[in-house]
């Protein structure tokens, strides 16, 4: 059985309390080890979600990063920040990121370089299979490690939206960037599908050729709705 892996980004939609609730519930869920669940609270709470989910299994990410290291940004948030919390993994290039807070192509590639050459994981999400810098990740990706990129097709239309992509959709975009990856050699590398995923077209989706895991976000922050999720595979 393939491993497969559920990301919660909770994005910036709960409050500290219904956050502190939701992580004290999940540590409930059950699930063995083909599944890796991970969830990316608001950078905020980040350290009281680590400490509640301490002994669980679930790991707990960060939602975006600006910078690697300490420095004069106003409002920014750094990789050794994170590391200093227990934090070692990070989304990256999440739509909202890109048209709500203008991140370029530019510079998320450029976090990306830097993400590739840093101790940490992370979550490399495109629109399009055009924007993946298959170049840049084949130079800069020197970990063997399967987890370190972990690459989530998200179809900006489909987020947020209750319009999820059809199931040949997905597989056709998935297989493509599949077949990318096998190219330079880094076929194994997790590829998820995010975009108005529910307890509901779960289980198809997760079912789907090349699909590796969902990235979920409004159905993450419902606790019945993610243990659905999780229950569906
Ligand atoms: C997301 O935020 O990555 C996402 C896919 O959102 P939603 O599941 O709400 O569409």
């Amino acid at each position: 059985m393939k491993k497969l892996h559920i990301i919660g980004n909770w994005k910036m939609s709960l409050n500290r309390k219904d956050s502190l609730s939701l992580a004290k519930n999940i540590c409930s869920i059950n699930f063995n080890d083909h599944l890796n669940l991970e969830v990316a609270p608001t950078s905020l709470y980040i350290s009281e979600i680590i400490n509640i989910l301490k002994d669980s299994n679930v790991n707990v990410i960060s939602q975006n990063f600006d910078f690697e290291s300490l420095g004069s940004f106003t409002g920014g948030i750094c990789l050794d920040q994170m590391k200093e919390l227990g934090v070692n993994k990070t989304i990256l290039g999440h739509s909202e990121r890109r048209s709500k807070f203008n991140e370029s192509d530019e510079q998320i590639n450029n976090k990306l370089k830097t993400i590739l050459n840093s101790d940490f994981d992370v979550v490399y999400c495109f629109d399009s299979p055009e924007q993946i810098p298959f170049e840049l990740i084949k130079n800069n990706l020197n970990d063997n490690s399967d987890l370190k990129l972990t690459i989530a097709y998200e179809p900006t239309w489909a987020i947020g939206t209750g319009k999820t992509a059809s199931i040949e959709h997905i597989e056709e975009i998935h297989t493509k960037v599949k077949s990318n990856l096998k190219e330079i050699m880094l076929e194994n590398i997790p590829i998820l599908y995010g975009g108005s995923v529910n307890p509901t077209n779960s289980n198809e989706i997760l079912n789907t050729n090349n699909v590796d895991g969902v990235l979920v976000g409004g159905a993450s922050t419902k606790f019945d709705q993610l243990t659905g999720i999780v229950n569906s595979i």
